[in-house]
């Protein structure tokens, strides 16, 4: 056989056997702007990149959806719906709505009332992006309508309406949690078994870095979004980190920001960041804005009583405090050599 010939041949074998050859596991990763008005990121280990990526497409339709239904900033969304009818009678809702506002209910005693997804009625009021802000006599006029318990659930008629005019509700301090968990359980529907999945503060994550744990950072208030207080180690776990430097203007020296508190209509200003580490996102994300409305003691008091609940809270004076659940267990040094997870933001 001519030399050219044989050579060919090779090349023609060695391709084949590449064909032949299993397809690569990898850590697979993207990050995406723009779904629920926030950053998504999500990260897994799949059988090869294919899979993967066709794992992250399903999350993100899954995340698609929930803000379909839950945006007030959508006139057509499920939940702008009911802002616009339900204080005219009972109004039916899709199950999916309707556990979700079971579940903030549940937050809103839990927490004593400092989570509170009425608080839109004053929330609409502002506009951090064009710096606009509700003056005292606009707040005091919207205020009576702030109050968890005009919200009223019909379980058997699967049915919500609003005890009086005036009441607006908005998911944005469950939702995100809420399809974090969506997007895990899409994750574990497909046989993904390592992941991380994250929507702006809230975040999520299976399984582990192959015998290391995910490292989740938590930002530091008083700095830039790189610089982190600490790292936590984390598997099967959900962390969620609220912030006052999220979505904020100053005006004479006041930070005016997006976490309201319940009981003024004002910028709830006790804290400067609270960290819940728990088993799922929507109650780490429900727990998260406490600690701004009650202050770090009486929050952390709340997180303490509440067995699978952590917490870290960054004070105004730039002190750290944290839950009972994360002092170290008394004679055992801090691991070393605990490497963060290549390009893993740190948890606002
Ligand atoms: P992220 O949106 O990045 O997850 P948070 O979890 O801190 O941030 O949620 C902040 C959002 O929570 C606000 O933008 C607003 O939609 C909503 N919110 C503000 N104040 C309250 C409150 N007292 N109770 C419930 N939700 C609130
Ligand atoms: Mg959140």
């Amino acid at each position: 056989m001519a030399p050219g010939k044989t050579l060919n041949r090779v090349w023609c074998l060695t391709f084949l056997a590449c064909l032949a050859l299993p397809a690569r596991a990898e850590w697979v990763r993207r990050v995406t702007d723009g779904i629920m008005g926030t950053r998504i990121t999500v990260e897994l280990w799949a059988d090869d990149k294919g899979k993967g990526d066709r794992a992250i497409d399903a999350v993100l339709d899954e995340m698609r959806h929930i803000d379909e239904s839950m945006s007030t900033y959508k006139p057509t969304s499920e939940v702008s719906q009911v802002n616009a009818k339900a204080a005219d009678g009972p109004m039916p809702i899709t199950k999916e709505l309707f556990d979700l506002l079971t579940t903030a209910k549940e937050y809103s005693v839990l927490t004593e009332g400092a989570f509170d997804i009425t608080y839109a009625s004053v929330g609409y009021l502002y506009d951090f992006r064009k710096r606009v802000r509700p003056n005292e006599a606009q707040i005091t006029k919207a205020l009576p309508a702030v109050d968890y318990r005009h919200v009223l659930l019909d379980p058997k008629k699967q049915t919500v309406q609003f005890s009086q005019k005036g009441v607006r509700i908005d998911l944005g301090g469950i939702a995100k949690g809420y399809s974090v968990d969506c997007g895990i359980d899409v994750l574990k529907s497909l046989g993904i078994t390592r992941a991380y999945v994250s929507a702006g503060g809230d975040s999520r994550i299976i399984g582990d870095r192959f015998g290391k744990p995910w490292m989740v950072g938590i930002r530091d208030p008083s700095k830039g979004s790189d610089d982190v207080i600490t790292r936590i180690p984390l598997v099967d776990a959900a962390i969620s980190t609220s912030g006052d430097y999220e979505r904020y203007f100053e005006e004479d020296g006041v930070r005016y920001h997006h976490i309201i508190d319940p009981h003024t209509g004002h910028s709830a200003s006790k804290v400067r960041s609270a960290t819940i580490i728990g088993p799922a996102a929507i109650r780490t994300d429900g727990l998260s804005k406490t600690a701004f409305v009650l202050g770090p003691d009486k929050a952390m008091e709340i997180y303490n009583r509440i067995d699978d609940i952590d917490a870290i809270i960054v004070k105004l004076d730039g002190t750290v405090i944290h839950s009972k659940g994360l002092e170290p267990a008394k004679g055992l040094e801090p691991a070393k050599g605990l490497e963060p997870a290549k390009g893993l933001e740190p948890a606002h």
